[in-house]
């Protein structure tokens, strides 16, 4: 079975495709070393974990629900979402973390002959959706490296001029994983107003919550303004509910109802639901995070930039740390210590690590980890 014959019937784009790289699990990496003390900053989870609240509902009521279907339509949660965004609920689509809100889009509008326009060193998801479904991806080259205010940001003035009359979608992170990086709101409003009515612009705010307020996108204003444009949202990051997969998209009613035609019916798991129902009711949960990420980022930055590294300017829940030089051994070095952090050669980015925000201590342990590999690979 080296060449099973089905081979050559599998569609050419997922053939090349390269498949997404998780981080290394912690127990992986324990069993590895043989130790119980290992970290890992290296998925831009959550370092509070999720809502106390949440946490006793799962205890409490995993044993009733399991035998049962989910709500498919995610009624209450939905309902929820709506009073919070102040939108109707025909606005959202529920979807099995933010990443089943790219599918869909890939799944409605993309195919052979069409294209979907994203930026370089963005998200790994955005190309394995579009080359999935066969269609063409036009990789706009981000700002460059030494850019004054955004080095590696999304150039959308350069998305405008990729604007083919085949292009069916455009994917924007903002902020941006893996650089952290954030577009304004005028440069977002600039490139709506550029972009043809028909392309769906889909504005991933993973990040949202963590962006100081006044850098803030106001995108359910833009909503309104813009029935091409779909803004996905996710419990994964601030709300600490990664592993229950629940993201949404927000969007025009009819752009939500041909998401929601390709929606698998229970895409969201019962328990995933009604998590993430008092999560978003847990704004103070929320409010502790957003505290956590800006204070310790805020010193993490000083200190990476106390060893002499460079790092990209972040509005997220990680610091993206340019070596300069190849940062394998770096990468390699903090595993061997106990520390996982995300290499970043898959992004075509090797100079570069990517260490999540993790609880002060998590935090000092990395910096000091860092502190000694350098101080070795230098000879001092
Ligand atoms: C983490 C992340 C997501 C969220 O993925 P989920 O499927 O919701 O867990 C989406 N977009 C970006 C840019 C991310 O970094």
């Amino acid at each position: 079975m080296n060449n099973p014959a089905y081979l050559k019937n599998a569609l050419p784009g997922v053939l090349q495709l390269a498949p997404y790289q998780p981080g290394m699990p912690l127990e992986e990496l324990q069993r590895r070393l043989g130790v119980k003390d290992a970290i890992k900053l290296a998925s831009n989870e959550n370092p509070l974990g999720a809502s106390p609240a949440v946490c006793e509902m799962l205890a409490a009521t995993a044993r009733g629900e399991l035998s049962r279907y989910p709500d498919g339509g995610g009624f209450r949660l939905k309902k929820k979402l709506a009073a919070y965004h102040g939108v109707d609920a025909d606005c959202i689509t529920l979807g099995n973390g933010s990443n089943d809100l790219l599918e869909f889009v890939s799944r409605v509008f993309l195919g052979p002959g069409r294209a979907a326009l994203f930026s370089q060193y963005a998200f790994a998801v955005y190309s394995i959706a579009t080359q999935a479904q066969n269609a063409e991806a036009i990789v706009v080259p981000a700002l460059p490296r030494d850019h004054a205010s955004m080095p590696m940001g999304h150039d959308l003035e350069g998305f405008a001029r990729e604007l083919r009359d085949d292009v069916a979608a455009v994917f924007i992170a903002n902020p941006n994983n893996p650089t952290g990086t954030w577009l304004a709101p005028e440069q977002i409003e600039a490139f709506l107003e550029e972009v043809p009515e028909q392309v769906v612009v889909v504005l991933d705010e993973a990040y949202f919550d963590y962006q100081a307020p006044a850098l803030r996108t106001d995108s359910r204003a833009l909503l309104s303004r813009y029935p091409n444009l779909l803004v996905t949202r996710t419990f994964s990051k601030v709300y600490g509910l990664a592993s229950l997969r629940v993201g949404y998209g927000l969007s025009h009613p009819s752009l939500a109802d041909l998401l929601n035609r390709v929606r698998q019916p229970f895409n969201n798991n019962s328990l995933a639901l009604l998590a993430a129902e008092l999560a978003l009711e847990d704004q103070d949960f929320v409010r502790k995070s957003v505290e956590l990420n800006t204070r310790e980022l805020a010193r993490m930055t000083a200190e990476v930039h106390a060893l002499g590294l460079k790092t990209l300017p972040s509005q997220a829940n990680f610091l993206t740390i340019d070596f300069g030089r190849d940062a394998s051994p770096i990468h390699q070095g903090l595993l061997e210590r106990g520390v996982i952090v995300r290499p970043m050669g898959s992004y075509k980015m090797p100079d570069f690590i990517r260490v999540s925000i993790g609880t002060g201590e998590e935090n000092s342990r990395f910096i000091n980890t860092l502190k000694d590999i350098l101080k070795m690979s230098s000879g001092a």
